[in-house]
């Protein structure tokens, strides 16, 4: 069992899918690990620390020749691949909505995509869950970046000089990296207060000493839907959320918006009308910046500056966090990999509910039920 790991090719990404903690693992499990050389650099991670936890060294394409599996942060263009065997896995996140071609690709060349993306919201699966991992870190690193523009201090202070009122911080979405966000701007000393379309977040919410704004009254609305996750809202409950906000936003120095829907651009949660209403030099973080924004007027990886706020999000977030992000997601390769491991034929074996999940294409053909809707 051949397990290639390669030099991430995006531009911007600095995350790498293995470390030499994943390797000696695998390596423990029977497979020949196989980086490509400077694949961790940016994460920090010397050829030499690869060498010494066991794993081979080369090109891209001594790596990937006779490969079973690839793994990658993001998944590599399919005619890098062509070296591998035939069928061989692909480990890696494919963005299967917005990257179609790539999953067609994908699947003219004969290779399993397996979409980490897609790994179900089970307990089971909770620590091979690279969305969760990434967005622990992304909401983190929003209220370190927004911390950084804004020109005032979080925590209120009682000087010789006199005092420093507390930042207020506005949490929109209250998944994984909202929840982070809440818990981070808290420990910075901030007032925090936070929303979601899931009526669930309001006990977590309060659990970290935030304080819940929600929008109530409106009848036949559910924010809920499969798996956890948010559906779109009816025009009345929008209207009424905008009321909501607007109301809010008016008095916080730093709003940090995190709402996704998956498969469908993210949910406009903040105008320009809105943002015009925030004091002058307030700070907003749209983590949705790179599937379409939260924020109007928002431009990935720029600081846009609109009636004295400044607007701004990351279109990669965790990268900028890239030692623990590589981290946190290679163990969760491990993991998937460990969890299906067959001690015999030292090689995984999906089952039917995680496999069918996540896998994209196989034998030439595309077969994931959410790509066919
Ligand atoms: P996400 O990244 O898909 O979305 C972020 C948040 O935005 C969500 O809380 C969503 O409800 C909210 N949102 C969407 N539209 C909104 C709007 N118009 N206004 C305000 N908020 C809006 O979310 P996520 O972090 O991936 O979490 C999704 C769900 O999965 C949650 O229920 C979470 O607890 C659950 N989860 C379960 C597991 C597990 O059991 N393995 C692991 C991780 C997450």
């Amino acid at each position: 069992m051949r397990i290639a790991v390669l030099k991430e090719q995006a531009a911007g990404e600095t995350r790498v899918a293995a470390t030499p903690e994943t390797v000696k693992k695998l390596s423990a499990l029977g497979a020949i690990v196989a980086v490509e050389e400077g694949a961790g650099i940016r994460a920090n991670i010397t050829d030499e620390a690869y060498r010494e936890a066991g794993a081979e060294l080369g090109s891209a394409a001594a790596v990937v020749k006779d490969a079973d599996i690839v793994m990658g942060v993001q998944a590599p263009d399919a005619a890098a691949l062509s070296g591998a065997k035939k069928g061989a896995w692909v480990a890696a996140t494919f963005d299967p909505f917005g990257q179609k071609d790539r999953v067609e690709a994908y699947a003219m060349a004969g290779l399993e995509a397996l979409a980490m993306e897609f790994m179900p919201r089970i307990t089971r699966a909770q620590s091979m869950d690279v969305l969760s991992s990434q967005s622990n870190l992304s909401g983190y690193k929003a209220v370190i970046a927004a911390g950084n523009l804004y020109g005032r201090a979080f925590p209120m202070m009682m000087t010789a000089a006199g005092t420093v009122s507390a930042a207020k911080v506005f949490v929109m979405g209250v998944g994984v990296a909202g929840l982070q966000a809440i818990a981070t701007a808290k420990r910075l000393g901030a007032q925090v207060s936070a929303t979601d379309v899931r009526s669930a977040t309001k006990e977590q919410i309060q659990s970290l000493g935030a304080k819940p704004i929600f929008v109530e009254n409106v009848e036949g609305i559910e924010g809920e839907g499969s798996g956890g996750y948010a559906t779109e809202m009816s025009e009345e409950y929008q209207k009424a959320q905008a009321e909501l906000v607007s109301s809010h936003i008016a008095k916080q120095d730093i709003v940090i918006t995190t709402a996704l829907i998956p498969g469908r651009a993210a949910p406009r949660l903040i105008s320009d009308a809105q943002t015009a209403t925030m004091r002058q030099g307030s700070v907003i973080f749209d983590l949705a910046v790179a599937q379409g924004g939260n924020v109007e007027g928002s431009v990935a990886d720029e600081v846009v500056e609109q009636h004295g706020v400044k607007i701004m999000g990351f279109s990669n977030t965790p990268a900028h966090l890239a030692a623990d992000a590589s981290a946190l997601f290679s163990r969760n390769l491990f993991n998937f990999l460990n969890a299906f491991w067959n001690e015999e034929k030292k090689a995984p074996e999906l089952d039917e509910e995680i496999g069918d999940a996540i896998r994209l294409t196989k034998h030439g053909a595309i077969v994931n039920e959410r790509l066919q809707e």
